[in-house]
């Protein structure tokens, strides 16, 4: 077991991808899993062990994990501390469905101390079944029955989770075409989305005239949207390519929201915990949500656990009215107390910040490549969206060939954004600097050596 460990300290990739054992494992997911399946579909290994930054595959190649769980390992895989608080937990509880708990006390407390010190007194926690689009549905409905409104704003290219209500306010319309009679009342507003504004506009006619669109949009009488139950965004958009929002449209978001007495939900599942360099994004934007999702990274180590903070004013909730089995998982409660000592103990958020610059100094140079539309990101979250064909084509077969070229040196990436033309780092937190220089090596000759083309 050590020595195998020990092993997992460099990424290294014997012969082609997958190899034999994966491809048996990979079959027989094929005759047995449904179609729906999809990470293995465009990273084909079968995941034997993992520790740290590295997974293992069943044929004994090593891999750098920038997916680490699509975010949610942020203190890599297996993490000894978190390991050792779950199996003490094991030994004396693991599932108390809402009671409280001295596992889920701790956990509360330790989130809690994570707020700004304004919002702590002011913030109830709801724990919901175990999943962002759990947590997402739980938000849309504590905002409908909390102002007895019906409509839903999102913004295009947002993400927030597959099942129906949190597909609803979701944009990718692939996934939600074929499924008849979703969530009505739901109207979608354009995103401050630089690279591809929505608007039509450039950096010098730029007025972040989607903040202007936004706030005509609510204000308008005859703009044909009622005053919506709330309006969801993500500060990053994640799924949707590494989109961090420009702050001058949060805040104008903020500020109509509050002047009209919309609650604002902010989707942190994948930009919270640490991922942007604060605990919470919104802390950079300086905006104090009235609901805050949380879910992916709060128990460090990806045992399940998903909560929505807000503001007491919308607790009218009635006993039961958002319940769930699975809500009281007292391992993901032990880790994620343990997560929030150990972030703060080795100061992890000041690792994102540092290695976060890492990535900006090395991938600055691919801004410039001709197949690279952009390079964006913040704290431990980037993408390299790729340029589309001078004839429209999205850059998607591109991408996917970055994917496999990365993979097969030894480093699992994933794709996001518009027809999955970005290339996304989601490293766990707590990657060291030697490891990120490693993948950034690898992502950049992956990239440098892309057959030629002249930029369109
Ligand atoms: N919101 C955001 C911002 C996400 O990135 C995701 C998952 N990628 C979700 C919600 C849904 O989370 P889950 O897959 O746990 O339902």
């Amino acid at each position: 077991m050590t020595d195998l460990i020990a092993e997992m300290t460099q990424p290294r990739v014997d012969g082609a991808l997958p190899g034999p054992g994966s491809a048996a494992y990979l079959a027989r997911q094929a005759r047995t899993e449904s179609n729906a399946r999809s990470y293995p579909r465009g990273l084909p290994i079968a995941i034997e062990r993992g520790q740290g930054s590295f997974v293992r595959d069943v044929d004994g190649n090593v891999f750098i994990d920038f997916l680490a769980g699509a975010g949610v390992l942020s203190l890599g895989h297996n993490h000894p501390e978190l390991v050792r608080a779950m199996v003490e937990q094991l030994g004396s509880l693991t599932h108390a469905l809402d009671f409280p708990t001295p596992a889920k006390d701790a956990f509360v407390e330790a989130q809690l101390s994570m707020l700004p010190p304004a919002m702590r007194s002011r913030t109830r926690i709801h724990f919901c079944g175990p999943t962002g689009a759990n947590a997402v549905d739980a938000a849309i409905k504590l905002c409908k029955t909390a102002t007895g409104r019906g409509d839903i704003v999102s913004f295009q290219g947002g993400f927030h989770g597959a099942s129906h209500a949190a597909m609803a306010v979701t944009g990718l319309v692939s996934q939600k075409q074929p499924v008849a009679n979703g969530m009505p009342g739901v109207h979608f507003l354009p995103y401050s989305s630089c690279a591809r504004c929505p608007l039509g506009l450039r950096p010098d006619t730029c007025e972040t005239n989607c903040a202007t669109y936004f706030e005509n949009a609510l204000r308008d009488p005859n703009g044909g949207l009622p005053k919506p139950a709330a309006v969801i965004m993500e500060l990053v958009q994640g799924e949707g390519g590494v989109v961090p929002a420009r702050p001058e449209f949060v805040r104008r978001v903020r500020a109509v929201t509050a002047e009209l007495d919309i609650p604002l939900i902010v989707d942190e599942v994948q930009t919270g915990c640490g991922r942007t360099g604060t605990w919470f994004a919104f802390e950079q934007y300086g905006i104090t949500p009235d609901v805050v999702v949380a879910s992916k990274a709060l128990s460090g180590v990806g045992s399940p656990v998903a909560v929505i903070f807000y503001d007491e004013r919308l607790d009218v909730w009635s006993p039961g009215a958002h319940t769930g089995t699975f809500r009281g998982n007292q391992l993901a409660f032990a880790a994620g107390t343990e997560a929030v000592r150990i972030v703060r103990r080795d100061n992890v958020l000041g690792n994102v910040v540092a290695r976060g610059e890492q990535v900006a100094d090395r991938l600055a140079a691919l801004t410039a490549h001709p197949l690279v539309r952009e390079v964006r990101g913040v704290g431990l979250m980037w993408g390299i969206e790729l340029l589309d064909a001078p004839d429209g084509t999205p850059a998607s077969a591109l991408a996917a060939s970055v994917r496999t070229e990365v993979l097969n040196h030894g480093l699992i990436l994933e794709l996001g954004g518009r027809d999955d033309t970005v290339v996304r780092l989601l490293p766990p937190l707590n990657v060291t600097a030697e490891v990120l220089d490693t993948a950034c090596d690898i992502l950049i000759a992956a990239i440098t050596g892309l057959p030629h083309r002249e930029r369109g």
